[in-house]
């Protein structure tokens, strides 16, 4: 069967990293929300100025906008994994049975603040550094581009804040959701990076049950 996955998790609990890891084990596409909406911003387009203010403050995007660019983005695509999306559950609803697993990386609030708050992007590539985890070489550059880190505008201390409320709010219902559909793997996000790879790829190659 096609791998058609959702990675769930508070933000800052790895879901990024875990995704490209994952879709490059399993060569299935990364359609990953917040780098699609990243994107608009950086280009400037219509989309991106009106997400702008919903991104910079950690609140939500809207749900019709982001389903549109979900649905766009996934084409006629037949294996994928979703990161960042869905996030309500309305979102989730816009998917219907399209989805055959679900990954939680369950990560309390106290270590999420602390991994926030110390990663670094770089300006100019999608590369994501942790400064106590995985430093740069240098510090402030970015190893693979040379450009310099800055902190997500979105990674500072009151919009960690407001971007865990929507989690617990909006988010997390669809932990339910999903345990009811029965497609549901929990995997503790607090273990080690390579750890929580090697779960997340255990739940991914067996069946639901
Ligand atoms: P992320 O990179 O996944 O942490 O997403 C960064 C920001 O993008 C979030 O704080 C939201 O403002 C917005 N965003 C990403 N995915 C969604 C989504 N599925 N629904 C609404 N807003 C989203």
């Amino acid at each position: 069967m096609e791998k058609r996955i959702v990675l769930l998790g508070p933000p800052g609990t790895g879901k990024g990293t875990q995704a490209q890891r994952l879709c490059a084990t399993l060569q299935i596409p990364h359609l990953a929300m917040g780098d699609m909406l990243r994107t608009a911003m950086k280009e400037d387009t219509p989309v991106g100025k009106l997400v702008k203010p919903f991104m910079d403050s950690g609140n939500l995007v809207p749900d019709e906008i982001v389903i549109k660019m979900l649905l766009d983005a996934m084409g006629s695509l037949q294996g994928y994994l979703l990161d960042g999306f869905p996030r309500t559950v309305v979102q989730a609803e816009s998917l219907k049975k399209a989805i055959n697993k679900v990954i939680l990386i369950d990560t309390p609030a106290d270590v999420i603040e602390k991994r926030l708050s110390s990663r670094r992007i770089c300006s100019k590539c999608p590369s994501v550094y942790n400064l106590d985890s995985s430093p740069p070489k240098v510090a402030n550059v970015c190893d693979t581009c040379t450009a310099a880190l800055v902190q997500r505008i979105d990674d500072m201390p009151e919009t960690i804040q407001t971007r865990q409320k929507r989690y617990w709010q909006d988010t997390s219902p669809l932990i339910d959701y999903y345990k009811k559909a029965k497609i549901l793997w929990t995997i503790d996000g607090t273990q080690p990076m390579e750890a929580v790879t090697i779960g997340i790829m255990a739940a991914v190659e067996t069946e639901n049950g």
